[in-house]
């Protein structure tokens, strides 16, 4: 059996981003789910996934060989509001895997207990909060949008107390890096402008090694984050807290708390109980894209320039792009949605999601319903409106339109009330519809008969309207 190489890379960096920790044991470990093809992208061996001595690791009872596990320090601006020291509260590093190409992957685990960071949490996870995390991570990466991954769940046969008693449990995430946004505040905040240099630097090498310098170093993180939101958009997805700790430099969603794929078509959508104010709405998602890439241009003033005006001239400079690079791939994508080819039909996007809103339309029904050729008046407010916009479409749609809308029009989402539905048989030990839903979010351009019941919108009593922080 081939025992995974764990590195703790992140440990070489200045010592106040991290804390040692060591490892708490839970009482009854024992795996709930886990990832056999994202274990052999990484060159995890199966037989020892599922082993005995995986299942301590994964239960955070163990440390790897390395023997270093900490947790990282950072800070964030959430919801607006900035607090300078947040930090794994209930998360530690294990290390690093090697990959064939010479690139590395971080293991997390989620879940794993109390650390200096964890201010008044219990550093605990709930069953479903980290089979939710699974689940929607893994749709994300099956549409081929950036996203950390999930290698395992783990049950810890202990309580945790959120509104009721619940199942603890703890997830075994995986990312190319867990430096935010927030990790470079947390520099930043306490001026430690060599630290943020040597952060940088690791980021670049580990993840970007193309990038050179700052200026190149601030392009291309906000070049990914504006494609990852027009990505997400492209598929009605709601991250629900994009606060800067939940913004990943690498480019990566990460943070699966109260995030949704949005059932019928409202631009001002919000589901997290939190987000009173629906800040993190949509339709504000570039918008706060923005505002988080700001914050980490102001990190990286003193690296731009050493005159603070001209540093500034630069950072705003590169900013300016951010908005142009996500209409762009956002046209691009809702285009191809619509199988046209050619981009100077944008005011079309428009149009349709108008119409959409207008009467609610399923988000993603209407594009797997047009790509099938199906009568689509029920996704209109009424014949004529419909009549019209089909007219216009008929004459944009390219020859080759459903082949081109077929890669990017997905059957199956992980529908908010399939995920619950899931969620609560499992934590009733019945684990069948959490694998019957993985298995159509896990390849979601194929429609298959036999998971039909996946494709369709709720009804108004499965409807869910709220996802909860009680993570
Ligand atoms: P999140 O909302 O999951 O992005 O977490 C924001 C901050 O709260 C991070 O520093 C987390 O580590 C911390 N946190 C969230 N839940 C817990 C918990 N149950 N125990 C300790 N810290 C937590
Ligand atoms: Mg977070």
């Amino acid at each position: 059996m081939h025992i995974p190489l764990i590195e703790q890379s992140y440990a070489a960096l200045p010592e106040l981003l991290y804390t040692r920790v060591e490892p708490q044991s839970v009482a009854a470990p024992k795996l709930v789910i886990a990832n056999d093809a994202l274990a052999a992208e990484l060159g995890i061996d199966r037989d020892w996934l599922h082993s005995a001595d995986a299942l301590q690791l994964l239960a955070g009872n163990v440390a790897p060989s390395h023997g270093s596990v900490i947790a990282m320090a950072y800070a964030g601006h959430q919801f607006g509001g900035f607090n300078a020291r947040l930090g794994d509260g209930r998360a530690l590093l294990l290390g690093d895997v090697l990959l064939n190409d010479g690139t590395r992957r971080e293991l997390h685990l989620k879940g794993s207990g109390r650390t200096i960071y964890s201010r008044g949490g219990d550093g605990r996870a709930t069953l479903s909060a980290m089979l939710r995390e699974y689940i929607l991570s893994e749709a994300m990466a099956a549409l081929q949008v950036p996203t950390t991954r999930s290698l395992a769940v783990v049950e810890t046969g202990e309580r945790v107390f959120r509104q009721r008693p619940e199942h603890g449990a703890v997830l075994t995430r995986v990312a190319k890096s867990h430096v935010r946004v927030g990790t470079f505040q947390f520099l930043a905040a306490r001026g430690e402008t060599k630290a943020i240099e040597a952060l940088m630097a690791h980021e670049i090498a580990r993840t970007m090694p193309e990038v050179s310098g700052a200026r190149e170093f601030l392009a291309e993180v906000l070049s990914r984050q504006a494609r990852l939101i027009a990505q997400w958009m492209s598929f009605g997805f709601i991250h629900g807290v994009m606060n800067t700790d939940n913004a990943q430099i690498a480019g990566e969603t990460i943070d699966y708390g109260p995030c949704a794929f949005m059932d019928g078509f409202d631009p001002q959508k919000v589901f997290s109980s939190i987000d009173e104010n629906g800040r993190y709405a949509y339709d504000k998602q570039p918008t706060i894209g923005l505002w988080n890439m700001t914050r980490l241009a102001e990190c990286l003033l003193p690296l731009l320039d050493e005159n603070r005006e001209a540093a500034i001239k630069i950072a705003e400079q590169e900013l300016g792009r951010f908005m142009p690079l996500f209409e762009m791939e956002f046209e691009k994508r809702m285009l191809a949605k619509l199988g046209i080819n050619e981009l100077s039909h944008a005011q079309f996007i428009t149009e349709t999601l108008q119409h959409m809103a207008n009467a609610w339309a399923d988000f993603t029904r209407f594009f797997t319903a047009l790509t099938r050729g199906d009568d689509m008046r029920s996704f209109f407010i009424s014949d004529l409106a419909h009549d019209e916009w089909r007219a216009e479409w008929n004459i944009l749609r390219a020859p080759e339109a459903t082949a081109l809308m077929q890669k990017y029009n997905p059957v199956y989402i992980a529908r908010n009330h399939r995920v619950e539905a899931a969620l609560t048989a499992a934590e009733n030990q019945n684990y069948l519809p959490l694998h019957q839903l993985l298995d159509a979010v896990q390849n979601p351009f194929t429609a298959r008969a036999d998971l039909v019941q996946f494709e369709n919108a709720p009804d108004a009593q499965e409807e869910v309207l709220q996802t909860f922080c009680g993570t």
